[in-house]
């Protein structure tokens, strides 16, 4: 069997600070190490239950976070980025059996982590079909679309909360709680049992996980600062709203969603 696990940092055990998302930062180096404790987690719970073939993506920012040298031979990481639209699960195609997201976070308009965000910084909300869209959920249609079931997902509460909505039979893995500017979080160690576990788990039901996926998609993003949302509405099939914060388009594939994304978000 063969996996593809999508890890980014700001859902992970530890992580509050922006500041300690940064490579470079010297809060940081925590936060990296839990980031590659909890990917190694669901690597070995993969491995556990038969994976001969996991291809890891370092999702976070720079996409060199992770530290390479703890991973078993059965894996492969990316780091940095190809620049495609799939952006986060790049590499992603149909002889995978399932995809795991450790790591993710609550989308930006959702008051679960003080690192609320979704693709960066710069916008209050991404909505699809009229919903509050997270990172986890643009990348697992996209998975779908592909055939391939979302899995598993660990991050903070609130997020997991949110990805079970589009599927009850998801297992997650609420690592850490938001409140206000703070996070409560899971002893570190505890958390990666508890990855290794929820992994285990989701291979042996993944034909229950698959999403279903919309016929088409309306997109519509708000951004922090009108003149984002200005120059995203030159795209073609973009649309300025009255408001000069908000765009909207359609698009008639995740494929075409996350093309779109790419140079607009
Ligand atoms: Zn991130």
């Amino acid at each position: 069997m063969k996996f593809y696990i999508s890890a980014d940092i700001e859902g992970i055990t530890g992580v509050t600070s922006w500041e300690s998302t940064n490579l470079g930062n010297l809060e940081h180096a925590a936060a990296a190490r839990q980031m590659t404790a909890e990917t190694l987690a669901a690597c070995r719970g993969a491995i556990e239950m038969g994976a001969d073939e996991i291809i890891v993506k370092d999702a976070h920012d720079s996409g060199r976070n992770l530290d390479l040298t703890v991973f078993p031979k059965e894996v492969k990481i990316i780091s940095d980025w190809y620049g495609s639209p799939e952006s986060m699960v790049a590499g992603l195609d149909q002889t995978f059996d399932g995809v795991i997201f450790v790591g993710y976070h609550c989308a930006a308009g959702f008051c679960g982590s003080p690192l609320a965000h979704t693709m960066n910084r710069g916008n209050n909300y991404v909505k699809i079909n009229g919903e509050i869209a997270s990172e986890f959920l643009m990348h697992a249609y996209f998975a779908e679309s592909l055939g391939v079931p979302s899995l598993f997902v660990s991050g903070d509460q609130m997020l997991c909360e949110h990805a079970q909505k589009y599927n009850p039979n998801l297992q997650t893995v609420a690592v850490k709680k938001g409140v206000g500017n703070a996070t409560i979080n899971l002893s570190p160690s505890y958390s990666c049992k508890l990855i290794q576990e929820g992994v285990k788990k989701a291979i042996a039901q993944k034909d229950l996980c698959h999403l279903s996926l919309p016929s088409g998609f309306d997109v519509e993003i708000n951004f922090k600062k009108h003149s984002r949302a200005y120059r995203a509405s030159f795209y073609p099939g973009v649309t300025l709203l009255d408001d000069g914060y908000t765009v909207r388009y359609h698009a008639d594939t995740i494929q075409e969603l996350m093309t779109t994304r790419m140079f607009i978000l």
